[in-house]
């Protein structure tokens, strides 16, 4: 039915296909084949050698979505499992925030790892209270990791993080996503223009996601239009399976349709009265679930 490969990018019709050997192949896709999206992993025959035919989509493990125009979700990525929520060590970072992308990860069923960002900002004494801070995410299982574009501290931390993995980089505006991009892929420039003498399209065609590999093993995806990615599409319902140490208690509250906020017999809400979640992040939750109701 064909090679296997990896759909590097898509865009228009086509899509690049890098095969089991490593070469890139132009490919359009069967008619009566949904579009595929980076990450895809593809079945592929070729009726010439620069140009090939995908076959089959292979079964997702997790896709990413983001909404359209129409504001219906639409996939962008697949096949990513971790999601890297980089915050800035400044401007100062929100938790509200942080666990709104936390959860994102959780509920797609993707591994998060959280990455604070240019902490050569921060003297040893604030370093010390913002680790202090964060530990919580530690504690939960997060790893937690702090980086500096500037005096590259961390990166190699980062990239070790990376490793064995298919990961994208989210977060607010600001906080250094396309700076670590650069510094990850320090030939980047390069890349994109290869990929641009393949597909014809320009060099600036930053909305396409596109998958690359790293020096030191591992994938990262990267698109702008990824950056940004957000709880779209998520029910304030399921909103507590995303903070991953609710789980144990959520199925132990007196209701079962328990939404954590004030309920009475609530089995989450006790056990952060007895420590076992940290108050933080139930006070968090409610926030959320607050605004989620009120933008709904
Ligand atoms: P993005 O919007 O998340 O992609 O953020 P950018 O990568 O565009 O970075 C936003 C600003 O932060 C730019 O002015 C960068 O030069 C700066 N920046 C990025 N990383 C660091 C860092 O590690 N330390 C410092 N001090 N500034 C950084
Ligand atoms: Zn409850």
């Amino acid at each position: 039915q064909g090679q296997p490969g990896v759909v590097l990018a898509h865009y228009g019709q086509a899509s690049l296909v890098e095969s089991a050997s490593g070469d890139i192949i132009r490919c359009t896709t069967r008619r009566n084949l949904p579009r595929t999206v980076c990450g895809d992993r593809v079945l592929w025959a070729s009726s010439n050698p620069r140009e090939g035919t995908i076959t089959r989509i292979l079964d997702r493990k997790s896709t990413l979505v983001r909404p359209d125009h129409n504001n219906r979700p639409r996939p962008v990525a697949a096949n990513i499992d971790q999601i890297v929520v980089v915050i800035a060590s400044k401007p100062s970072f929100e938790y509200g925030m942080l666990d709104r992308y936390l959860a994102a990860a959780e509920l797609l069923d993707v591994s998060p790892a959280i990455v604070v960002n240019k902490c050569d900002l921060l003297d040893a004494e604030s370093r010390e209270r913002l680790e202090q801070r964060l530990s919580l995410y530690r504690d939960i299982g997060y790893p937690l990791l702090f980086t500096s574009t500037q005096t590259t501290d961390g990166m190699k931390d980062l990239y070790s993080a990376l490793k064995m993995h298919t990961s994208i980089l989210v977060g607010q505006s600001g906080v250094g996503k396309s700076s670590l991009v650069q510094t990850l892929l320090p030939d980047l420039d390069i890349r994109v223009g290869n990929l641009s003498q393949v597909t014809g399209l320009g060099r600036h065609t930053t909305t396409v996601a596109m998958l690359y590999h790293l020096q030191d093993g591992g994938d990262l995806i990267d698109s702008p239009g990824v950056r940004d990615f957000t709880l779209c599409h998520v029910n304030p319902e399921d909103l507590a399976h995303g903070f991953r140490e609710f789980t144990p208690f959520i199925g132990q509250c007196r209701f079962h349709n328990c939404r954590h906020l004030s309920e009475p017999g609530c089995a989450v809400a006790d056990a952060a009265r007895r420590g076992e979640i940290h108050p933080q992040r139930l006070e968090n939750y409610r926030s959320l679930v607050k605004a989620m109701n009120a933008s709904a």
